[in-house]
Order: structure tokens, then sequence, then C-alpha cells
């Protein structure tokens, strides 16, 4: 109930107003007493007054003339007894006072007159005084007179005595009146304001239960000292799945899962107008775990203290959040620990083991030709091999060793408690030898090779630094050839700065115009005749004399410096082009390498452009050699760039063909002109069984298609033959020539460079 706050005060002020009022009647009542006291004794004395003088009268009318002694002695006994009577009616103590004085100084019946007029007394007294004193009954009429005149005065007070005290009276009822109508006025608003706190009541309770039935958010109501369920909602029996009498038997602590506890609530329950929150585990009726949070507000219910439970539905978020927390530490494609958890799992090893070198060991797994598989088989597939690589890496470690993903193609095993390197030398051969095997794909069964770098702890390195030290190692080891491992030296560690020295090196080289182009002739098969050359790059270092582009092209590759290299090629190539066409009659086509970096970055057609414009060449003078590997993978902008090459002319050739995951089904529609076998199939064709039937077989294919076939790395007469007798175009390598400079090229023009075979 909801109490006003203005009551004792205004019950306070009623107890005043009863008490004024209270007051004023008893002091009306008082006043009317004591003037209608006053009244009847003044009433009495001047009634006996009066009847005194109207005996004198009479006397005076009947024996004035005669009047004996003893008559005129009682006629004045009572004519003085009515003067005093009147006298008291007419004039105060003092007045009387003064009179007497007069009257006992004024002893002649004139003098007195004198000086009653004098002091301006006219009233009946003086008037009965003067008669009596001189004899003159007539002035007793006009005492008569004058006393009947201050009867009529007494009576005149009397009335506004009693008109005043009437007022009073008829004020007080009024008063009164006006009391009992206010207490009746207020009894009627406190009963009215009783009736609507009831009716608010009412209406709280039926708003609660329709905000309690109607209400989604699962709620219910129980009794906090036996925890007995009281009331449920919908939302709770869709929640936990029970009927509504079947919850109803229930108690809270039912629903408890049985591996949870009971939520913490104050001692005593929680007070009205409180709440307390807890996380639980409860069961539905099915038996699923629900993680709730619930919130248990403290109330008077119908009377009783309840508790009134929300409960908040978390088994999603808590899900949600625990599966967040594995993800922030594993890896989510293999379920692995990723590289967060592996370097914190190294940072702890590394603390624990410190003091003892070559306890700890770090190995780094990186898959060879990963992107391949990536780009000639999808990602999905790749995906696939990955996770099958990482089942067969976590199969393969044994207790006390930790295999991680660290990188796309890239993991990592943590060794702990070692007692020599051997020994991680002995594990990475046990994972080499695990993934050698080939891996079931879906249908496909996909052979995988690693190349692995072991480092393993030194006195003064740091988590990190072993980290750091087996890429190091690995990176040594892809450079020694792949499928193997390599333990960490500390030498391999100054090739790497060293790598990353040459980095800012070409920059400058570049710059410095460093960068030379040497051009390797490509001859027809059968006539033997140049007919193109290919460009490749040299860099002449100031120190260290010319580079291969194997030592510096994979390190412009890994930065946005190969676009400059590239740029720099076919500008220079176009300008080669140009001169050679000029000064012989027949002319040469330019082949020029192009790395996939390029083609995925864009701006290849633009200077490809900008390059014949200025050189004024025909397009299809120009072949761009785009790397089987790198042309695969190839999303489909890059893809609309070779188009438009192709449009404007230009030829498209794939480079060391045969050696990424086969393109053979995708070349129908690919953009292309040119297939180069790789030097590897080449330089087999004539010793091994394998190669020379797929050489065969590739020349056949590109020809049905269309292509012109270029065969690389041509070393031998019988290499050549083997080519001629399949119909291959074109011919390139040092049975030929090797990549020579301009001038010597330009003086083997003009005869052929190797016999021909034409009528042979
Ligand atoms: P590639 O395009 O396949 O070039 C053919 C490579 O085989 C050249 O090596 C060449 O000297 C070598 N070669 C030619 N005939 C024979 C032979 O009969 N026997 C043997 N053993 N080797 C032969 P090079 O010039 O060292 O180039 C290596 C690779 O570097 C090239 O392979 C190409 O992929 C890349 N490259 C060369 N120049 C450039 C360039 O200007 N830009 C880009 N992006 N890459 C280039
Ligand atoms: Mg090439
Ligand atoms: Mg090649």
């Amino acid at each position: 109930m909801v109490r006003s706050p203005t009551a004792p005060s205004r019950r306070r002020l009623d107890l005043w107003a009863w008490w004024g009022v209270a007051t004023l009647i008893v002091a009306t009542v008082l006043v009317l007493l004591t003037a209608l006291h006053s009244y009847s004794a003044d009433r009495d004395a001047t009634n006996a007054a009066l009847t005194d003088l109207r005996v004198a009268v009479t006397t005076e009318d009947t024996v004035w003339h005669e009047p004996s002694a003893a008559e005129f002695t009682r006629a004045r006994a009572s004519v003085t007894s009515a003067l005093g009577g009147i006298r008291a009616v007419s004039m105060d103590a003092a007045e009387r006072d003064h009179l007497t004085t007069l009257v006992d100084t004024y002893q002649s019946a004139a003098d007195r007159e004198m000086a009653y007029l004098a002091a301006g007394d006219t009233s009946a007294a003086s008037a009965y005084d003067l008669a009596t004193l001189d004899g003159d009954y007539a002035r007793l009429d006009t005492a008569l007179r004058a006393a009947v005149d201050d009867q009529a005065l007494l009576d005149q007070r009397a009335t506004t005595v009693a008109y005043v005290a009437s007022l009073g009276v008829v004020l007080a009822a009024a008063a009164v009146v006006a009391i009992l109508v206010r207490a009746a006025a207020t009894r009627g608003r406190r009963t009215a304001v009783l009736e609507i706190e009831a009716s608010a009541l009412a209406e709280r309770e039926r708003s609660f239960r329709l905000l309690f039935e109607g209400n989604p958010q699962p709620m219910w109501v129980t009794n906090p000292e036996t925890d007995e369920i009281l009331t449920v909602n919908e939302g709770v029996l869709a929640l936990y799945g029970y009927t509504r009498s079947a919850f109803l038997a229930l108690r809270t602590a039912d629903l408890i899962a049985e591996d949870g506890d009971p939520p913490m609530l104050p001692p005593g329950g929680v007070g009205e107008g409180e709440r307390s929150f807890a996380s639980v585990r409860h069961r539905t009726r099915a038996g699923a775990l629900l993680e709730v949070e619930i919130t248990v507000h403290g109330a008077v219910f119908e009377g009783h203290r309840v508790h009134v439970v929300l409960a908040h539905d978390v088994t999603e978020r808590l899900a949600l959040q625990r599966e967040l927390e594995h993800n922030a530490f594993h890896d989510t494609l293999t379920g692995l620990p990723n590289r967060a958890l592996f370097t914190t799992l190294l940072e702890h090893a590394h603390l624990r083991l410190r003091g003892r070198p070559g306890a700890c060991a770090v190995l780094v797994i990186d898959l060879d030709d990963f992107r391949t598989v990536n780009d000639s088989l999808g990602h999905d597939i790749g995906d696939q091999l990955l996770v099958a690589v990482s089942r067969r890496l976590a199969a393969a470690v044994r207790p006390g060793e930790t295999a991680a993903r660290v990188g796309g193609d890239e993991f990592a095993v943590l060794l702990e408690d070692l007692e020599s390197e051997a020994e991680a030398v002995a594990t990475a051969d046990r994972l080499l030898a695990a993934l050698r095997e080939p891996h079931r794909v879906g249908t496909r069964l996909l052979t995988v090779r690693a190349t692995i770098g072991i480092a393993t702890s030194g006195e003064r390195d740091s988590a990190s630094d072993l980290v750091r030290n087996a890429h190091t190692a690995r990176y040594a080891g892809k450079e020694r050839g792949r499928d193997r491992h390599e333990v960490f030296r500390h030498s391999m560690h100054a090739a790497a700065v060293e790598r990353l020295g040459l980095e800012q090196e070409l920059r400058e080289g570049l710059a410095r115009e460093e960068l030379i182009l040497l051009y390797q002739p490509k001859v027809d098969t059968m006539s033997g005749r140049a007919v193109g050359v290919e460009a490749l790059v040299r860099w002449l270092h100031p120190t260290r004399g010319m580079l291969s582009p194997d030592l510096f092209i994979p390190i412009a590759e890994q930065s946005s410096l190969i676009l400059e290299v590239d740029a720099w090629v076919i500008a220079r190539a176009c300008h080669q082009a140009r001169e050679w066409r000029d000064a012989a009659a027949t002319p040469l086509s330019m082949a020029v390498n192009v790395s996939a970096r390029h083609l995925e970055g864009g701006g290849l057609l633009e200077l490809v452009r900008r390059s014949l414009d200025e050189t004024g060449i025909d397009p299809g003078m120009l072949e761009l050699e785009i790397t089987e590997g790198a042309a695969v993978g190839q999303q489909e902008q890059a893809l609309t760039t070779l188009r438009r090459l192709r449009e404007g002319g230009v030829r498209i050739a794939i480079d060391d063909f045969g050696t990424g995951y086969s393109m053979l089904s995708r070349l129908q529609d690919f953009p292309v002109d040119t297939l180069k076998i790789d030097r590897s199939f080449v330089s087999k064709i004539v010793s091994a069984t394998t190669e020379a039937p797929i050489v065969a077989a590739t020349i056949a294919m590109a020809r049905d298609l269309g292509l012109e076939v270029v065969a690389e790395g041509v070393e031998t007469e019988a290499q050549r033959l083997y080519l001629a007798r399949h119909g291959c175009d074109l011919l390139q390598g040092y049975l030929i020539s090797p990549p020579v400079d301009p001038a010597q090229l330009t003086a083997m023009l003009g005869r052929p460079l190797l016999r021909s075979l034409v009528g042979a």
C-alpha cells in the first residue's frame, strides 16, 4: 500500500481547528451567561425602582396635597431605593461617588440642579433626586420617564448582547458544520484514495501477470523458504521442455545439472526490491545442458515474499565464446595448435629448460610446391590435403612433442627434454617418411614432399631465435634441393642476412642500371635457322660479378621490386627487338619472362602497350613467358589481362611446361599460343623411358590445340632428332647457343645455327 506523505500534518490541522471552535463556543456561552446574569439583576433592580416610582407618582397623584409625614417618609424611602437601582444601571462607580458628593454639597434643589446640569447628568436618578429634594413632585414624572428611558437603554443593551451572543453561536455552529462537512469530505477522500490504491495494486498485479505470462523471457516465481516453484511462464516451459504441471512439481534445485553448483544467493534470500545474479548449469527435461544466467528479484506477490527468477539462456553464447577462445589458440582448419599457442608453449619450455643447451628443438616443416596444388587442384583440395598432412603429423609426433600449424603450408614441431641433436634429426626423418606416404584426398591420392629446418636451443638463444634459426635452416634446405631436412648452422644465418642485404643492393643496382639482358636464340627445328630470342636478365654486380637470375629474381619476387625488374626488361627487350628489326631482313621474335606477381598486380597491359608504342615493333613479335605454376593459379582478372594482350597481337607462352600439376585440362580455355617444354623432360627424352612418351604426347596434344611447341634446354643432337621426329616446332638450348650479349647474337644472325634437317 502506498502511504500519502501529507496525512499527518492534515490531521494535526484538523485537531487545531477543533480546539479553536470549541474555545470559541465556550467563550460565547460564558459571555452570554454573564450578560444574561447581569441583565436579569439590573432588570430586577430597575423593575423594583419603577414600581417604587410608580407608587411615588400614584401617591403624588392621590396624597400629595396633604401627605402625612409617614407617607412622605415611605415615599422617600422607596424613591431612594429606586434611585439606587436606577443609579446602578446608568452610572459607573466613579459617577455615583461624584453624584453623592454633589448631592451632599448642594443642599438646595436649585444648586443641585445646576450641578447636575453642569455634570451633564440628565438621568432619572438626578431628576428624582431633585424632585424629592425640593418637594416638586412634578419632577417625579420626569424621573419616571428617565427611569423608563434607562430601562429601555438596559433592554437595548441586553438585546445587543443577545445579538452578539447569537452571532457567536451562529458562527460557532457554522464552524462546526464546516468542520463536520470537511471531516466528511476528508473521510470520503480517504476512502477514495484507499479505493484508488487498491485498484492500483490490482492493476499492478494484473500487469505483473500480463508481463509475466506473456513475456518470452523465461521466468518463474519461487518460495524463498521452501524453493517450491509457485508459478511459471511459457518461456520457461519452451526452454526447459516441461509441461506446466511437471515444472510446478519441481524445486529450482532439481534443475541444476549434476556437475553444476546451486546459485550463490544472499543468506536469507533476496530482499524486496533487491536483485541477485548468478550463472548456473541446468538440464532440460530431455537432459540437454543449458548454461543459464539467472537474475533473482526479491518481491512481494499476493502478499507473500517471493523470488522472481529470470533465466537467460547463454548456452550458445558460451559455446561461441569457448570456440573463439579455442580458435584464438588453434588453427580452425586443422585443429592443431596455432602460432600463438606454439610460441607460448615454446617460451614456456625454453624457460623451463634454460641452462641446458640442446634440450629443446624446433622443427619447421614447409610443404614443397604446395602452392601448385592449390593453384591446379583448387583450394578445397588444398585444404583437405593440409588436413590430411596435419593428421599425419599429429600421429607421427610422440607424447611430449607438439605439432602446430604456424602458416599456410607451414607446420612446426616442438621437442623438449632432448639428450642430443641426433634425436631431433631422427624425429625429422620420421616425419618426412610419414609425409612421403601418399595422402588420400577425396578420390585422389596425392603425394607431398616437405623440407624441414631444425634448430636446437643454444646457450644464448631466445625462444624466437630458435624459431628464426629453424626457418633459416629450412630455407637452406630448400636451396639444396627439397624433401630433406637441414640442421641450423651459424653460417646459414650469415647467408640469410646476405640475402636480405642483396634485396637492398638490387634496388640500388636497378637505379644504377646494373642489370643487362642476354639473349638466347630459338631455332626452327627443321631448318636450324634463328626465328626468335628469349631475353634473360643478368645482374652485373659491382663486386660479385655477373649474377644469375636464379639468385636475385626470387628475392625480387618477395617484394614489389620484381615489378620494376620486369618493367625494365620489357622496355629494354623491345628496344633491342627494334634494333634487330631495323638491321636484319628476317625479323626475330622477342620472348620476355614475366613474373606471376606482375599478372596479379596488374599494370602489365599498360606497360606492354607503352613499350610497343615507343618502339613501334609489331606486337606479334613480342611473346610473354609465364611459368606453368604461375599460369594455373591465375584469377579471372589476370586471365582478362592476358586475353586483352593477345587481342592486341602479343603472344603468350607457357614456360617450364610439365613442372606444375599439369594444366593440360585447362589449356583449351587458357589464352596461350606457345608451350615451352621444360628442360627437365627434354634432358631425359633419350635416356628415360617415362619422360620420352610424355614429351611426345605433349607435342601431339599441343599441335592438336594449334599451339606452337618449343623445347627448352636442348643440349644434344639426339634430343633434337627425337623432338624433330615428334613434330616439335622450335628448339632452344646450349646445342644452339647459351644466352649471349646482343653483339654476339647479331654476329650469329644471317647463317643457320644448326644444320638443316630438311630433306635429310
Ligand atoms: P627460363 O625462362 O626457363 O629460362 C631458361 C633457363 O634455362 C635460362 O636460365 C637459360 O640460361 C637456361 N638454359 C637454356 N638452355 C639451357 C641448356 O641447354 N641447358 C641448361 N642447363 N640450361 C639452359 P637463366 O637465364 O639462368 O634463367 C633462369 C630463370 O630465370 C628463367 O627460366 C626465368 O624463369 C627466370 N628469368 C630469367 N630472366 C628473367 C627476367 O627477365 N624476368 C623474369 N621474371 N624472370 C627471368
Ligand atoms: Mg623463360
Ligand atoms: Mg623455362
